[in-house]
C-alpha cells in the first residue's frame, strides 16, 4: 500500500467562550485547526488533525502545520502508511523537529492501518483495556465561589476529575485551592494546573501552604529547572505537561524524580507512534498520565482516547475534550462524552471522520 495523495483542510473552530489563562495569557476566541487526509493506491483513506492551540501556547503554530505538511509531502508519497515507525523515520529525516506537523500525518497513518486491518486504533496500540476513559473538566481561574459553581455543574454531568487553573498571586491561589478542596463534591479529585505561571518561589509558597490538600499540582513553572526546584521543596504529586516534548525530556524527568506523572499530548510529541513510547515508559516506571490532545475537533480528541483506552486505567488520571469547547462539530462519530467518561469507538481505524460538507475545499493537495 502506498500514499498517493495528501490533502490538508483548514478549519476555524470558534470557542463557546473566549479562553484565557491568568493574566490574560493565551486568550483565544477561536482555534485554527488542520485536518489531513492520506489517500492510498488501495482506496483506503486516513484522517489526522493538527491543532496546536494558537501560536502562543507551544513552539508550534497553525499555519506551520500546513507549511510543514507541504514540506514533508514529497518524502511521504510512495510510503506505506501502515508502517508507522518507518513513516516516522522518513519524516524525522526529511524535517527534524516540528512534532505538531508530524502528529497529523502520523494519526492519519494509524487510521489507515486500522481500516486496512479491520481493527480499532486502540487495539493496534496494545489492545482495548476494560472500562471507560475518565474525562477531566477544565475550570477557568476566577474567584473561588465561581470556580466551585463551574465544578458543580461539571459534577452534575458526571465529571469526577477537575483541572482548576491557577497562577495569579500567592495569596489568591492559596485561597482558591483551600476553598475548592473544602467544598468540592464528595468523590471528586482536584488537579491544580498553573500552566507554567508560577515563579519557583511562588509555587513553593502556595504548595507548602496547602500541604494538607489532597491534589495534584500541574506544570508549576515555565522551565524544567524551575519545576524541579519546586519538586524538591514540596511534597504533593506534580504532573509535568507543557515542557515534556521529547522522549529524552521524559527520561530526564524520571531520572531526576521531577514529577509523578505527565500530560501526554500526541500533537506536542509528534503523534501516536511517539506518544505510545511515552505511555509505555510511564506504565513501566509508575508515572501517571493525562492522555489528551492540545486542541481540535472530536477527531484529535478521539485519537488521544484510543491511546488512553489502550492504557491500564490505574496509570491514568483523565483525558480532556477540546471539542466540547467549540461551537462547530464537523466530525461524524468519534469518542463522545458519556457522562464524564468516554470510550474509543469500536470500529476499524479511528472511528471518526470529517463531514465533507463541513470541510470545504482543501488548502493543499500534493500527489495525484
Ligand atoms: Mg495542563
Amino acid at each position: 500500500m502506498k500514499i498517493v495523495r495528501i490533502s490538508a483542510f483548514g478549519l476555524t473552530l470558534p470557542l463557546r467562550r473566549p479562553y484565557e489563562l491568568q493574566g490574560g495569557r493565551l486568550r483565544f476566541e477561536e482555534l485554527d485547526s488542520t485536518l489531513v487526509r492520506l489517500d492510498t493506491d488501495e482506496g483506503v483513506s486516513g484522517w489526522g488533525e493538527g491543532c496546536p492551540w494558537g501560536s502562543t501556547y507551544l513552539p508550534a503554530f497553525p499555519r506551520g502545520v500546513r507549511a510543514g505538511i507541504e514540506e514533508l509531502a514529497p518524502a511521504l508519497l510512495g510510503q506505506d502508511p501502515r508502517r508507522t515507525d518507518v513513516v516516522n523515520s522518513v519524516m524525522d529525516k526529511a524535517l527534524p523537529g516540528h512534532p505538531y506537523v508530524k502528529s497529523a500525518i502520523d494519526i492519519a497513518c494509524w487510521d489507515v492501518l486500522g481500516k486496512s486491518t479491520g481493527l480499532p486504533v486502540c487495539d493496534l496500540l496494545g489492545g482495548r483495556r476494560p472500562g471507560d476513559v475518565t474525562i477531566q473538566s477544565s475550570i477557568p481561574s476566577t474567584d473561588p465561589t465561581e470556580m466551585l459553581r463551574t465544578i458543580e455543574s461539571y459534577h452534575a454531568r458526571g465529571y469526577t476529575i477537575h483541572s482548576a487553573k491557577v497562577g495569579s498571586d500567592v495569596a489568591a491561589d492559596i485561597e482558591r485551592i483551600e476553598y475548592l478542596a473544602e467544598h468540592i463534591p464528595v468523590g471528586s479529585s482536584l488537579t491544580i494546573d498553573a500552566n507554567r505561571a508560577w515563579m519557583p518561589d511562588q509555587a513553593i509558597r502556595v504548595m507548602r501552604a496547602t500541604e494538607a490538600v489532597d491534589a495534584y499540582f500541574e506544570q508549576p513553572c515555565a522551565t524544567y529547572d524551575g519545576s524541579l526546584q519546586v519538586r524538591r521543596a514540596t511534597r504533593q504529586p506534580i504532573l509535568l505537561d507543557e515542557i515534556i516534548h521529547t522522549y529524552a525530556d521524559l527520561l530526564r524527568a524520571h531520572r531526576d524524580r521531577a514529577c509523578e506523572g505527565i500530560g501526554l499530548k500526541p500533537n506536542r510529541v509528534g503523534g501516536l507512534t511517539k506518544a505510545r513510547l511515552f505511555r509505555d515508559f510511564c506504565v513501566q516506571t509508575g508515572m501517571r498520565l493525562n492522555i489528551e490532545d492540545t486542541g481540535g475537533t472530536a477527531l484529535a480528541d478521539t485519537a488521544a482516547v484510543h491511546l488512553a483506552q489502550a492504557t491500564p486505567a490505574r496509570y491514568q488520571r483523565g483525558t480532556w475534550f477540546c471539542h466540547e469547547m467549540i461551537t462547530v462539530d464537523p466530525i461524524i462519530g468519534g469518542a463522545r462524552n458519556l457522562g464524564g467518561v468516554t470510550r474509543a469507538p469500536d470500529i476499524p481505524g479511528l472511528g471518526a471522520e470529517p463531514d465533507p460538507e463541513a470541510l470545504g475545499d482543501p488548502v493543499l493537495v500534493v500527489g495525484g
